[in-house]
């Protein structure tokens, strides 16, 4: 059997990549099992113009909002569903540095962020923060959606793909008994481990959130104080996340669990119950920008990853920039483009 790709991985990264490319009219065959929820699962898909202690706008952010919001627009309609939502952000400050950190962004002018808004229910003794508009993504809707869509297809196959059976002909790659163009690896954070891609400098860090019910009216503001509170819809609450650099496994902790109901009993004073606790590890880089590109050597053989904190936002502009340089060779953003590493991945095969 023919493809134009396989593509290893359907998270965030293989779904828009296999997407972009199948709207080129190419045939890709992805692969995965998901055995384990992954980063994309674990995710409330938050996109925040101003994030971090110093309330910095994201990178590129215009072009990589209007980006996203296209394509989380597009990939809804084709599934049915509908994928973005907006909110307003209510940042509850935690002191009076942070409120002065938060005032003196350029960005009030912006009128992205202002403070002091309506009255909220939260005690908050140095007042609170609002940015808007921002956006989140149903994250299941998005995986599960493009799963069934790819299996509509026969494009899907649930297996993990195994890297000893990988031979590179003249023409492109081998697998079994399946012939392609090319391989993208779009395996998240597994890819540290990829045998083409582990010398990458991936700066891989452990996240975990929780799932609970609670009895809040307002369904369209996020809280961000300790944790952000993300209305699901529907009286669910997702409530994130951790960020742990050293981590013995990969699976949820009882530790966050309790900090995360204690702030929600003693500071926020909400009654909930907890649906679900998940952990994954996400997928970031030493220099905060993606792996995007061809092997230098390998050159059937490329990657679609690092996507670390904002893959949300990230992923749809930069899927359909490796989509169009597959596609028709235009050039990679410098940022982004895995050239940057070729030494690292010269280095070993
Ligand atoms: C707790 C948490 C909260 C987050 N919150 C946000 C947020 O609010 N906003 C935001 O933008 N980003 C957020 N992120 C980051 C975001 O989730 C990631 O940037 C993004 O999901 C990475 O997508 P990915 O496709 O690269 O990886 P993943 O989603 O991890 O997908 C990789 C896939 O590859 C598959 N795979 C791996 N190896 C193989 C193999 N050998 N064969 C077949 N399949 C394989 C796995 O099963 C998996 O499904 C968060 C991450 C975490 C952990």
């Amino acid at each position: 059997m023919k493809y134009d790709y396989i593509i290893v991985g359907q998270g965030l990264c293989g779904s828009l990549l296999s997407y972009e490319l199948m709207k080129r009219g190419k045939q890709c065959l992805v692969y995965d099992p998901h055995h384990l929820p992954g980063a994309s699962a674990i995710a409330c898909g938050l996109i925040n113009p101003v994030t971090g202690k110093r309330f910095v706008r994201s990178w590129w952010y215009d072009k990589l909002l209007e980006k996203a919001q296209e394509t989380y627009e597009h990939i809804g309609a084709l599934l049915g569903n509908c994928l973005i939502r907006t909110h307003e952000l209510y940042h509850i400050f935690s002191s009076e540095a942070d409120r002065s950190a938060f005032c003196s962004r350029e960005d009030n002018e912006l009128h992205l962020m202002d403070v002091d808004i309506a009255p909220h229910p939260f005690r908050a003794p140095y007042g609170v923060g609002r940015i808007a508009p921002c956006f989140s993504i149903n994250t299941s809707a998005l995986i599960e959606g493009w799963k069934a869509e790819l299996d509509r297809h026969n494009l899907m196959c649930p297996e993990p793909f195994d890297w000893q059976q990988l031979e590179q002909t003249g023409e492109g790659i081998r697998y079994k008994n399946i012939e392609a163009q090319k391989l993208i690896c779009c395996g998240g954070a597994s890819d540290a481990h990829n045998p083409f891609f582990k010398n990458l400098p991936f700066s891989l860090n452990k996240g975990e959130a929780l799932v609970v019910s609670l009895p809040l009216t307002d369904q369209q503001t996020i809280i961000q104080e300790k944790y952000k509170l993300v209305p699901l819809g529907e009286g669910l609450f997702w409530v994130g996340s951790s960020f742990e650099w050293s981590y013995d496994s990969a699976r949820p902790g009882a530790a966050f669990g309790a900090a995360v109901e204690a702030w929600l009993r003693n500071d926020l004073h909400l009654n909930f119950s907890v649906v679900q606790h998940g952990a994954a590890i996400r997928p970031s880089t030493i220099d905060y920008r993606p792996f995007v590109g061809l092997h230098p050597t390998h050159s059937a053989i490329g990657i679609f990853n690092g996507m670390g904190t904002k893959g949300f936002l990230l992923a749809p502009l930069f899927a359909c920039h490796f989509a169009d340089f597959l596609c028709q060779g235009t050039p990679l953003p410098a940022e982004a483009d895995l050239t940057r590493f070729a030494k690292a991945l010269l280095r070993h095969p």
